[in-house]
């Protein structure tokens, strides 16, 4: 991979720019949003259709974009940059992320032909269901159960933390489909909102990631054709493939929100002034400009490296979108500190942007994989064995 790997095409330019535009159409509602906990999300998804960011990865005989994790990448920074908010992302998760990619490389033609392109169209979202009540991190250890019954499937378990709950209308669910521990008996099923026995619930209030809607699936006897069995048992180390995209994903939401807050210092440093001058010109915070610009370099790099390294241009290698989610979130973080630092008084008032990448950015720490397990996949990768992290 040479340097002009990451020197944007005519197309991917246009597409930026329709992400950024779809950013900037709801900038205005960002604080409102943020304030209420609640987004218009049908409206928001409308319009990521008709701007042309929805079904990004999703294949064109489907209806979608048929582009590449690395367009979806930059659709995702950019609309987050623009709108300043994590809210940008969520909708662009909707139509492209982790529940479409378990689809798209299930092989399952029957649920591709069926959710596919009513996905890509953005008249059906997409949700992961994975994380459950006793088994956050520990995702081999998952209990929610797939029992075989004729040609029907019977889902039993509960799932929490769930993005898009209860207001997507198809959750694609990781599920154990027989009696063997660990990752053995893993595979993954699609339900759809309003299966008899699959109750919907919400869920807690964030600090940051707000409007997003989230919240807890309740499988009880909920029965299931055979036809929505994504994957069978034994499928655990492919669907985490198409997990990686989740983390492409935050790593991208944060080098948008990243931008976002560095944007506001900018303008900010150049308006604010103190003791007769403008504040960028106080070598203190001049310097915090170029430290915030080189952090966001950083993170660009890693993110959009293990983007372009995806597998079939869509699934993205454990190892590389592992560093650069755990980057991504740390030095967001911090930049987005150095710009709430920029805005003195106000970089502490709701309302102001740098605040609100701030707590949006903390919640990209946990959600897609914590520090902590991030750390074991980089390491485990490197020196080529696996800690057991088992109790005796
Ligand atoms: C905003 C948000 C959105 C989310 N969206 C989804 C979603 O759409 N779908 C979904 O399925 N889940 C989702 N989640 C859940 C998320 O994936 C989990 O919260 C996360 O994996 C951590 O699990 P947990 O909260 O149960 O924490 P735990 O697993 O209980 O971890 C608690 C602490 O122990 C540490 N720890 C645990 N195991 C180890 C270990 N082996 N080594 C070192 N440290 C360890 C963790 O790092 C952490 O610090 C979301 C979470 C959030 C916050």
């Amino acid at each position: 991979m040479d340097a002009s790997a990451f020197e944007l095409s005519a197309q991917q330019r246009e597409l930026a720019e329709r992400a950024r535009a779809f950013g900037q159409k709801w900038a205005p509602h960002a604080t409102t949003i943020d304030r209420d906990d609640a987004a218009p999300l049908g409206e928001m998804v409308r319009d990521s259709v008709e701007m042309g960011v929805a079904g990004i990865t999703i294949p064109t005989e489907y209806g979608g974009q048929g582009l590449s994790a690395f367009e979806f990448s930059i659709a995702v920074e950019e609309s987050c940059r623009a709108m300043k908010s994590w809210m940008a992302g969520d909708v662009l998760f909707a139509t492209t992320c982790t529940g479409p990619s378990v689809l798209m490389i299930s092989g399952n033609e029957i649920a591709q032909k069926q959710y596919l392109p009513e996905i890509a169209a953005g008249r059906r979202t997409a949700a992961i269901a994975l994380s459950e009540p006793n088994h956050g991190s520990a995702v081999t250890d998952i209990e929610t159960t797939a029992r075989r019954e004729g040609d029907t499937l019977v889902i039993n378990g509960d799932k929490r933390f769930i993005t898009g709950c209860p207001e997507y209308d198809t959750y694609v669910t990781f599920v154990r489909l027989d009696d063997r521990p660990g990752a053995k008996g893993i595979g993954a099923v699609v339900v759809e909102k309003g299966t008899p026995g699959l109750e919907l619930g919400g869920g807690p209030e964030y600090m940051g990631s707000r409007g997003s809607p989230h919240g807890e699936l309740r499988f009880r006897d909920c029965r299931l054709p055979m036809s929505n069995l994504l994957m069978g048992e034994g499928s655990f180390p492919v669907l985490m493939q198409a997990f990686n995209m989740e983390r492409l994903y935050i790593a991208s939401l944060c080098l948008g929100l990243a931008e976002g807050a560095y944007d506001e210092a900018v303008a900010y440093g150049s308006e604010r002034h103190q003791f007769g001058k403008p504040i960028d010109e106080f070598q203190a915070v001049y310097h915090l400009i170029a430290e915030m610009w080189t952090q966001i370099e950083s993170v660009r790099y890693l993110t959009q490296r293990a983007a372009l390294t995806a597998d079939q241009g869509k699934f993205p290698k454990a190892l590389d979108v592992s560093v650069a989610k755990l980057h991504a979130a740390d030095t967001a973080r911090d930049v987005c500190w150095k710009a709430m630092q920029v805005l003195g008084g106000n970089g502490l008032v709701t309302g102001f942007p740098p605040e609100r990448c701030f707590r949006d950015v903390i919640v990209s720490s946990i959600a897609g994989g914590t520090i902590q397990v991030l750390k074991n996949t980089i390491a485990s990768q490197l020196l080529g064995k696996r800690l057991d992290q088992r109790a005796r």
